[in-house]
Order: C-alpha cells, then structure tokens, then sequence
C-alpha cells in the first residue's frame, strides 16, 4: 500500500486521475510535475499541498511562483526538477505518467531509490525496457503497470509462480476510431478525427496513437519487457468495447482474463495499493447491460504500425528506441498538421529501414538511437 506518492505529468490525463485515487484513499502527495499549465498545477498544489512542484521551464516555474504567492512549496524546473520528484525522499510510489521518452531517466533515478513505479510511462519501457527490468530486479524496485492490458495480465498471473506456464499473452484492443477502414480511406484522416477515440479519454499523443495503432504496438514491447517473454507469444485480439481488458492463456488451456468498466482509475487504483485492493465508490461493470463481447484479428496491412512494432521487437537492440522515437516525433510532426495520417507509418518504417541498429546497447547508446531516429524523420520530410 502507498503512503505517499510522486507524480510525473500530474496536470494530464492520468495525473489529473491518479489525483483522484490519491484523495479518495488519503494517500499523501510529495511532488508534482507538469509541462506548461501553469494554472491547473497552481490548483493541484492548492488542493494536495506538494512538498515539491516542478514544470517543464525555469519560466513555467517563475509563473508558478507567482501564481501561489506565498505558499511553502519548493519548485524546480527542467530535467533535474523531474529527477528530484523521481527521487523524492519522502514517496514511496513514484507515477510516470509523462508522455514519451522523456520519462526514461526518472524512472531509472526512481528505480534507484527503490521506489514502486506505478508505470504508465509505456515509452520509457519500449526504448529501454530491459535495462529499466534489469535496474529495478537489482534495486528490488516493484513495477506495478497502470496501462489497462497490463494491469489485467499482472491481475490474471497474480498465483503465477512458474512464467513457463504461460502459453501466451493476449492484448485487447479496441481498434480505435478508424476501425474498419481501408488504406485508400486512411489518406484522408485529419487532426481532428484522429483525436476521437471511441472509448478513452486520454492525452494527444497516445490518442494518435490508438488511432495508428502504435499503441497496440508499443504495448506488445512494453508486455514483453515486463513479462520477459518473447514477442511470438504476444498476440492482439480487436475488442470493441474495452469491457475485457487482456488475457492470458495457459499450457494447459486454461484462460484467464480480466474485465472491467473501461475506466484508468481502477488499474491505477490497484497500483497504489497493491497487494491490497482498496473500495471503489464507482459503478461496478454490469454484465447483463454491456452488451455483447467481440473479439477479432486486426487489420495489420490497414494499420501497418503493429506489424513494424513486430518487427522492432524481433530485431531487439535499439531498433525499439528507434521504433519508438520516430513514431514521437511524427505524431508531433502530425499534430501539428505537417503531415498525414498515413505518413506516420511511412516515416517510421523510413527510420527502421535506415538507422544503424545495434545489439545490447547501453543507456547512451539507446539516447543515440532515439536522437537519429527523430532526425532520419526530419530528414524524410
Ligand atoms: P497527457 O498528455 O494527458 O499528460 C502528459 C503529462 O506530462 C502532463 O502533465 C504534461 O504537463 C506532462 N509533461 C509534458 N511535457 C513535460 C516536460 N517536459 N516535463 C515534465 N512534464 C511534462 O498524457 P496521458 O494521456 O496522461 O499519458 C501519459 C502516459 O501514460 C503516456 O506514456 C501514455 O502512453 C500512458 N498511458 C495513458 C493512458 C490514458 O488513459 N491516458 C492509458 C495508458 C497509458
Ligand atoms: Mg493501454
């Protein structure tokens, strides 16, 4: 059970939600970080009172200052700011809630400050997922996963002593908005459609990549790290409704999966108290009304990023650090309008086609990896 908790990116989506579990369990806050809101952190460290507050840039955290007038919080910026909440004495539970990259070096510095990692921060796995695993078995860090598919197959091999018993992992996925498409169909999507996600509330870029289907592909790597299992017995099943949130199947045949309203609280709630579970006021899933359970292969020529996360994965070394740093730099190149849906593929498969990859790469070697693929998209442009 956590008594105290850091948040990494408390001013998004899963930080605002992971605030609401802190407070309905009375769990105690020592660090908040975010980007560049300004006012929504000012109200968070109001109402949670933070030993530490820390924002993206010294002028953030100069407007942040101002905005608390006298209030005794701490409040640092930048890359160091990130680290000492990471590091924060006085949480035992560290969320990694930042998107991206980014979140790599504090989850390395929370990991060695024996922290649990409540892990939402799936990035940070794909690119640096055996180091991250190997640092937290030598820490004995606990890393507790907050993304739905992986809290559910950490819930269904609860009693799982011996990983040889585990045939496969299966990822649901709920296809995402554009579920049904063709190729010719995908040309035309804009900003705008592609940030309708039929059952998830979430942040701009995990939204996008729903959409692609990146995430499903990321989450394949992000399973295998966390589970070490090799990326053949890691399959995804399209599921509509997001009721059924993964499973896993046995060498005996046996099944187990986990169901649920689609709703981040309670995988994020299970991470805070683990091994415990705590009482969730929210409306439990009601069998008889949610309709029918579908399930179906995915389209991988349609939506060709799960197959070149496949791909990534099977190559190993730094090809996900170069998988995943492409896909953060198109989807922000296609946020900002420069370029089309499909060119997200296209741009990522460009980089995997092109930057050297290497085999068991260390931490500045997979930075490497990550920077040249940012730029083989640039250059693509
Ligand atoms: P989001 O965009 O809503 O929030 C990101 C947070 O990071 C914000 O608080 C932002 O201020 C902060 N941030 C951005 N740049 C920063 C910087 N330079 N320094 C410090 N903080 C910075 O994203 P999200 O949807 O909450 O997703 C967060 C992570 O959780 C992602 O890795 C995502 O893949 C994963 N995840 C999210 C969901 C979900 O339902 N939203 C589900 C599963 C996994
Ligand atoms: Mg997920």
């Amino acid at each position: 059970m956590t008594n105290c908790v850091s948040i990494l990116g408390a001013t998004g989506s899963i930080g605002r939600q992971t605030l609401e579990v802190v407070s309905q369990l009375g769990i105690r806050v020592a660090a908040l970080t975010a980007g560049s809101n300004v006012e929504r952190m000012a109200q968070q460290c109001r109402e949670f009172c933070p030993e530490l507050a820390v924002m993206a840039t010294s002028q953030a955290a100069q407007a942040l200052r101002d905005a608390l007038g006298g209030q005794k919080i701490r409040i640092l910026s930048g890359p160091e700011g990130l680290i000492a909440a990471a590091e924060h004495e006085q949480a035992d539970t560290v969320v990694t809630a930042v998107v991206g990259m980014l979140g790599l070096q504090p989850t390395l510095a929370a990991i060695r400050k024996k922290k649990r990692i409540a892990l939402a921060n799936k990035e940070t796995l794909v690119c640096a997922g055996e180091l991250v695993m190997q640092a937290a078995r030598e820490y004995g860090a606990q890393i507790v996963p907050v993304d739905s598919e992986h809290s559910a197959i950490f819930q269904c091999l609860m009693g799982c002593g011996d990983r040889r018993e585990i045939r496969r992992l299966i990822l649901t996925c709920s296809g995402g908005p554009f579920y049904g498409k063709t190729p010719q169909e995908l040309q035309s999507i804009t900003k705008a459609d592609a940030l309708r996600h039929p059952n998830w509330k979430m942040g701009n870029k995990i939204t996008v990549d729903c959409a692609t289907l990146m995430n499903k592909g990321l989450e394949v790597i992000e399973a295998m790290r966390l589970y070490a299992l090799p990326v053949q017995q890691v399959d995804v099943l399209i599921h509509r409704q997001s009721i059924v949130h993964s499973l896993v199947e046995f060498r005996d045949g046996a099944v187990m999966a986990q169901l649920g309203v689609p709703d981040m609280r309670i995988p994020i709630r299970l991470a805070m108290t683990y091994p415990e579970r705590a009482e969730n006021p929210a409306d439990p899933l009601d069998l008889t009304t949610c309709g029918a359970l579908t399930f179906a292969e995915p389209d991988v020529e349609a939506f060709s990023c799960l197959a070149l996360a496949r791909r990534a994965a099977q190559r190993g070394g730094t090809a996900c650090a170069v998988l995943n740093g492409a896909n953060e730099a198109a989807v922000e190149l296609f946020l900002r309008e420069k370029i089309g849906f499909c060119d997200i593929a296209r741009l990522v498969r460009g980089a995997l086609d092109t930057v050297a990859q290497i085999d068991h790469p260390d931490i500045n070697e997979i930075l490497l990896a990550d920077a040249a693929a940012r730029r083989a998209v640039a250059q693509a442009l």
